[in-house]
């Protein structure tokens, strides 16, 4: 099965050609200089970014695999969740494509994309696994089972780990996107420099919630250090800190929900995936336990197309495709992803 895929959700443009778990090609075009001057991802200015490279993208991928587009077998595209102007841009390709070609449509849920990069990286792995989803937006522990499905166990109640990072980096004057930057100056400093909250959640009857997750009263509480501190900040010891405070909380909840549910594999997905201290420490953590680790290459952690052709690979041999009415959506539960399949046209 041969796929174009297209991904647009946020400040990549991103095109690529996959057959079944491989890669034939691909294009990615970041935005980060474009916003970089406002500390953060502009909507209007992302849609336009997208809309002047995408047909760049797409003719360099079809150069490269040598295919026409007529030759293959669905277009897959990211619908939701993003910002909808720019996942309007792909959405638009996509289906000018899928008409001029007589291709089928297949809508993809931006968050299966980043677990399905999973399958870029083990060509043998098959559900059941637990999936750690660490990304901008979202911070999530899903059971991945039979058939693809997907069943949140523990999430974020506040900021996603992401943000938090590009928050905490803003506060320390390290700019954006603020995860790569944290990444790059943490191992210079002490990770037991300053001891942080472990945001936890309480529940009705007492006692904590096994999975769930929080991090702005870390965030907070990292603004308050920087407020008291008298200068020169210790930036890298407050981000070897606050780094350390965040791998040790995921990597505690991943464990206990991995042993709980009795899943013996785990895959860490989403752009903070890529952090090296996050690898580095939950691969020795669940490999200690006898749980397999499987995490994406870095380039496939962050928003790439790739991950989105091999979920559509998927749900086209489960023979779902989208309709050409398929819409964009800001917002969209893991657990809503049928919405996106009627009969394929
Ligand atoms: P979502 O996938 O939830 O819709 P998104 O697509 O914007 O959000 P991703 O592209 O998956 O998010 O990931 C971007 C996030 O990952 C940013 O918050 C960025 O700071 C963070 N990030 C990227 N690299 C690293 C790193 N090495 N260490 C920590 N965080 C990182
Ligand atoms: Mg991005
Ligand atoms: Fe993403």
């Amino acid at each position: 099965t041969t796929i174009l895929a297209i991904e647009t959700s946020c400040d990549e443009t991103a095109v690529a050609v996959v057959q079944n778990r491989q890669v034939l090609a691909e294009a990615v075009a970041s935005q980060i200089a474009q916003h970089q001057v406002y500390g953060g991802v502009v909507p209007e200015i992302a849609s336009r970014q997208h809309l002047e490279v995408i047909n760049v993208l797409l003719q360099q991928v079809q150069t490269a695999t040598g295919l026409s587009w007529g030759e293959l077998d669905a277009i897959a595209v990211t619908c939701a969740p993003g910002l909808v102007g720019a996942l309007n841009i792909g959405l638009a390709a996509a289906k000018t494509l899928a008409i001029l070609y007589q291709q089928p449509l297949v809508g993809i849920h931006h968050l299966e994309g980043h677990i399905c990069a999973a399958y870029l990286t083990d060509p043998h792995l098959q559900p059941p696994f637990l999936c750690l989803l660490v990304s901008g937006g979202h911070t999530s522990l899903v059971a991945v089972r039979e058939g693809q499905t997907y069943h949140p166990l523990g999430q974020t109640r506040d900021d996603a780990v992401g943000e938090a990072f590009d928050k905490v980096a803003r506060l320390l004057g390290l700019g954006y996107p603020g995860g790569p930057a944290i990444d790059r100056l943490a191992p210079s400093g002490n990770p037991q420099a300053f001891a942080l909250p472990e945001g936890k959640i309480s529940l009705p009857g007492g006692g904590v919630h096994p999975y769930d997750m929080s991090f702005s009263g870390l965030k907070t509480a990292v603004r308050r250090l920087v407020e008291k501190i008298p200068p020169p900040l210790p930036v890298a010891d407050v981000a070897a800190s606050f780094q350390y405070t965040v791998v040790q909380a995921l990597t505690r909840r991943a464990m206990r929900c991995a042993l709980d549910q009795g899943l013996t594999t785990l895959v860490v997905a989403g752009g903070v995936a890529a952090n090296r201290e996050l690898r580095q420490t939950i691969t020795a953590t669940a490999t200690q336990q006898g749980i397999r680790v499987i995490i994406p290459p870095m380039k496939y952690c962050t928003d790439n197309a790739a991950m989105i052709g091999c979920a559509g690979v998927i749900r086209l041999k489960q023979g779902q495709g989208s309709p050409l009415h398929l819409t964009s959506q800001s917002r969209m539960m893991l657990t809503d992803i049928h919405t996106l399949y009627g009969k394929a046209e």
